[in-house]
């Protein structure tokens, strides 16, 4: 295997990683839509939340973050450990200040509609308010990342990526279509309704952008996610040290160190080799999470 790293982890806005590329095209769209204040929601250690604090701040907009420490889907039912509410992006959160509003530990659909209320609540108190879905999981998100994939150009057999609210892979998914390259991402998630968040996002990005293609289907693997989302896994955490030690390269716990163990996984099984993309997502300040 010839492996190369696509270094967004390094994008260079609000502590890097890939929400910098999403929240290139989201921001406009908050801007020009005359909004005071901006509502997400996401886990305690997102990155998603912490960028969209970063860009809020840089633009003069109210960013408030509906968090809370290990959201999960009841269907899979509640990990019984978390990587750490604290610490990691917490403080990065605080630097830029966004307003965390931290919730008991409940499904994900209970931390929408919490994120729901709140933007309710700021309205009634006069606020203009956009609401940004998780991840920042939009057909603009999507659209970064279709670029993004321009930017990488050809020549890779493979790109490998780790994948969450699904705009990442869409996007990338959607503009390698019919091309040489193999796109195929790891899921951080047991959930395996997030694919088809991934096939609607490219469709809703094609419709947006007035794209001639959409994925019908994808590489999504689910083998790799651990107890689930926002827990280390035994794995992600020896693949962190194995790329640390042998490049330099930090990994995170959540994202980056599972998709790494999926791909160092399939590489050993002969799925995946030949020239090889692995689109490092960033996620580096959770490892400070205590
Ligand atoms: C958000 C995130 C992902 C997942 O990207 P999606 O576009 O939400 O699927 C992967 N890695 C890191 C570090 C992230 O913060």
């Amino acid at each position: 295997m010839d492996l190369w790293v696509k270094r967004d982890d390094l994008t260079g806005f609000g502590g890097g990683g890939n929400k910098g590329r999403k929240l290139e095209f989201l921001m406009p769209e908050i801007v020009r839509s005359g909004a005071t204040a901006v509502v997400c929601c996401g886990s305690a250690q997102s990155n998603f939340v912490r960028q969209m604090g970063a860009a809020c701040a840089v633009m003069g907009l109210r960013c408030v973050a509906v968090t809370m420490g290990l959201p999960f889907e009841p269907e899979y039912g509640k990990p019984n450990r978390a990587v750490a509410a604290d610490g990691g992006n917490g403080v990065l959160n605080r630097i830029y200040g966004t307003e965390e509003r931290r919730l008991a530990d409940g499904s994900w659909e209970t931390l929408y509609a919490g994120a729901a209320a709140v933007a309710e609540e700021l309205r009634a108190a006069g606020e203009r308010v956009y609401e940004v879905p998780i991840g920042g999981s939009s057909p603009m998100g999507a659209y970064a990342f279709y670029l993004a994939g321009e930017e990488l150009g050809d020549g890779f057999d493979w790109v490998v990526t780790a994948t969450s609210s699904g705009s990442t892979l869409a996007g990338l998914g959607t503009w390698f279509l019919g091309s040489g390259t193999r796109v195929l991402g790891v899921s951080c998630d047991p959930e395996e309704e997030n694919r088809d968040d991934v096939l609607r996002l490219s469709g809703a990005m094609a419709e947006w952008a007035g794209l001639d293609r959409r994925l019908e289907d994808v590489d999504v693997r689910f083998g790799y996610a651990g107890e689930g989302y926002g827990v280390s896994s035994e794995e992600g955490l020896t693949a962190i040290e194995w790329l640390a030690r042998r490049s330099g390269v930090l990994l995170d716990p959540v994202y980056s160190g599972k998709a790494f163990a999926g791909l160092l996984d399939l590489v050993g099984r002969g799925e995946v080799g030949g020239r090889v993309c692995f689109w490092h997502t960033g996620g580096v300040p959770t490892l400070f999470a205590r």
